[in-house]
C-alpha cells in the first residue's frame, strides 16, 4: 500500500481510511500535537515547561515533540522531571530510559524519589492491595511540588488518548463528577500560586501511534509494564475500550468527543484558591492534604 504522497506505507489508520509513509506518519502526528497545543493555548510565552517523564514511551515522545518544536524558541524553556516510586526491577530500568533520552535531546533531567518523602511502593505493596491509589496521589503530589520548586509554569504530562477515554469511561462507572474537573487538554480550573498548572499535549494522540511515532524516531523507553498495574481498575476499563474499539473503530475519540462537548456545561472555569495543608504546607483543598492522610494510614 502506498502513502498519499506515493512512498511505502508503514501505517494505516483505520478510524480515516488512510494510508502513511514514515515522514508523513511524523509530521501527521507532530502537526496533530502542535494543533492541541495552539487551539488550547497549552504553551505561551515565557513559559517554563516540565516535563514528567516516566520512561515510557508517552512521555519519552512527548519530550521529543516539544523539544523539536521549541528548540529555537525564546522565552520557552524546556525540562525533564522523574519520580522514582521504589518498584524494583522496572522504575530503575525506566529512570535509565529516561536518562538516555534527556542526554541525547540535552535536556536537563530532575529525579525526586518516593523513599525521601513517604515509603518505597514495594514496601507499600506488601501492607496493602490498593497499590496505584497511594501511588497516584504520592506522585501527583510529589510532580507539584518539584515542579513548582523548579520554577515551571506548566507542568506536561504524556496522557493520550487511550488514558482519556478511560478516565472518562472511570469516572462515568464510580460515578464521580468531582473528578472530571481533572480531564481535558488543560484541566487547570484551579488557579493557585502553589500549584502548577497541568497540560496534556498528546490528549488526541492514540497509543498505538504514540508507539509507533516512538520506534520511528528511535525514542528509548522501556516495553515492560509496572508489576502493579493488574490490580488496577484503569486496566479494566483499557480492556472495555479496547473490545469496543476492534468492533467500532473511533469509539476512544468519540468517548474523548463525548467530554469535551459536555465540558462547557459540567466545567465552570473558578478562581479556585486552595489553602495549605497543616501538615506539609502544600497545597489542598481539605484541612490536611490526602498524600499526608494517606502516611498517616502508612
Ligand atoms: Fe504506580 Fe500503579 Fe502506575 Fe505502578 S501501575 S506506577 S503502582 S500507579
Ligand atoms: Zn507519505
Amino acid at each position: 500500500m502506498k502513502c498519499t504522497c506515493g512512498k511505502k506505507a508503514v501505517y494505516y489508520r483505520r478510524y480515516e481510511g488512510s494510508f502513511y509513509c514514515k515522514d508523513c506518519f511524523k509530521r501527521q502526528i507532530e502537526k496533530e500535537i502542535k494543533k492541541t497545543i495552539g487551539k488550547y493555548d497549552l504553551i505561551e510565552k515565557p513559559d517554563h515547561i516540565v516535563v514528567g517523564v516516566s520512561g515510557g514511551m508517552d512521555s519519552g515522545t512527548l519530550l521529543y515533540v516539544l523539544k523539536k518544536t521549541f528548540k529555537n524558541v525564546r522565552k520557552i524553556k524546556i525540562s525533564a522531571l522523574i519520580i522514582d516510586e521504589g518498584i524494583k526491577g522496572y522504575r530503575n530500568k525506566a529512570i535509565k530510559k529516561a536518562e538516555k533520552l534527556c542526554k541525547k535531546l540535552d535536556v536537563p533531567l530532575t529525579k525526586i524519589s518516593f523513599s525521601d518523602y513517604f515509603q518505597e511502593m514495594d514496601d507499600i505493596a506488601k501492607n496493602h492491595v490498593n497499590t496505584c491509589t497511594f501511588c497516584g496521589v504520592f506522585r501527583r503530589y510529589l510532580l507539584n511540588k518539584k515542579a513548582r520548586e523548579m520554577g515551571a509554569t506548566k507542568l506536561a504530562v504524556g496522557h493520550n488518548l487511550d488514558d482519556e477515554a478511560e478516565s472518562v469511561l472511570m469516572n462515568v462507572l464510580r460515578g464521580d463528577v468531582q473528578r472530571f474537573e481533572r480531564l481535558g487538554p488543560k484541566p487547570g480550573v484551579i488557579r493557585d500560586k502553589n500549584f502548577v498548572p497541568r497540560i496534556k499535549p498528546l490528549i488526541k494522540i492514540p497509543k498505538r501511534e504514540i508507539a509507533v511515532y516512538a520506534m520511528l524516531n528511535k525514542i528509548p523507553y522501556i516495553e515492560s509494564d509496572c508489576p502493579y498495574s493488574y490490580n488496577n481498575v484503569r486496566r479494566d476499563a483499557m480492556n472495555i475500550l479496547n473490545t469496543m474499539e476492534e468492533k467500532y473503530p473511533s469509539t476512544k475519540k468519540q468517548v474523548v468527543g463525548f467530554f469535551e462537548n459536555m465540558e462547557s456545561r459540567i466545567k465552570k472555569p473558578k478562581n479556585k484558591s486552595l489553602k495549605k495543608c497543616k501538615m506539609c504546607d502544600e497545597p489542598t483543598n481539605q484541612e490536611i492534604c490526602k498524600a499526608c492522610q494517606f502516611k498517616k494510614i502508612l
